[in-house]
């Protein structure tokens, strides 16, 4: 079997493997490999800093315990300056909670014996997320907003986003929200589960040349908040994640 899962062969999603323990390493290699994924493999966790800043790799699948950094330092630091997917592999299920919690901020996390077919599931749902946004990305440079289908809707049971008509209803009824509030709730939807920095937040949804610091989405937020948040002081919709940004839970 050699399938790739880019959609384009000639642009294989290249993965940067951090894992300490010779065996694993070479198991995630392979197993990646022959899913069709590029794979550069390091067993420390400086090295995987110098390597992601250098490569810019689509998604990181990195071990918690790792000689000269571990791995929880390695994923706060590569959240704050790059916003591809993390997945954690762990030992110990006492660290879940800091490794998915606000604390680290990965995305998703293995537990210590997994199974291949569990870690390339995992690859492939977080690797499909990256590809929606890149292309909102591609239709926006070409100055197509992603141009939606008529009566296209993402639907969170008792919100419901109308992107043709660019409404939104909450608990039946129609809020109108500001261009730019709709915009961002479309962006924090569409990506829901992962954690966006205010960085990517501004960029995708405010622009490149757009000069306001990015308190302009807290703002953004908080007005989203009260209009979609059943208690909009401890919201379960869009939920802050601390010292990074923010993430949609659908
Ligand atoms: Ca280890």
């Amino acid at each position: 079997m050699d399938q790739r899962n880019t959609g384009d062969p000639a642009h294989p999603h290249r993965v940067l493997v951090v894992e300490d323990e010779p065996a694993l390493a070479d198991t995630l290699a392979y197993s990646l490999t022959r899913q069709g994924y590029e794979i550069t493999v390091t067993m420390d966790g400086a090295k995987a800093l110098e390597i992601a800043r250098r490569d810019q790799p689509d998604l990181v699948v990195l071990d918690v315990m790792l000689p000269s950094l571990d791995g929880f330092e390695v994923c706060r630091i590569l959240r704050q300056e790059m916003s591809m997917p993390i997945l954690m592999l762990t030992a110990r299920t006492d660290e879940v909670d800091k490794i998915v919690g606000l604390e680290v901020g990965a995305d998703d996390y293995l537990t210590k014996p997994f199974s291949m077919r569990e870690l390339v599931a995992r690859v492939k749902a977080l690797l499909r997320r990256v590809r929606l946004v890149r292309e909102e990305m591609a239709g926006a440079e070409k100055g197509e907003p992603s141009a939606p289908l008529a009566g296209e809707q993402l639907v969170f049971d008792d919100l419901v986003i109308d992107l043709g008509r660019r409404e939104m209803s909450y608990q039946r009824c129609i809020l109108h929200l500001k261009p730019k509030e709709f915009d961002l709730l479309v962006f924090l939807a569409r990506n829901r589960g992962m954690v966006l920095s205010r960085d990517l937040i501004l960029e995708r949804v405010w622009g490149w040349d757009y000069d306001g610091g990015s308190r302009t989405v807290d703002v953004h937020v908080r007005w989203l908040r009260e209009k979609i948040e059943a208690d909009s002081s401890a919201p379960t919709r869009i939920v802050t994640v601390r010292g990074i940004g923010y993430r949609f839970e659908g």
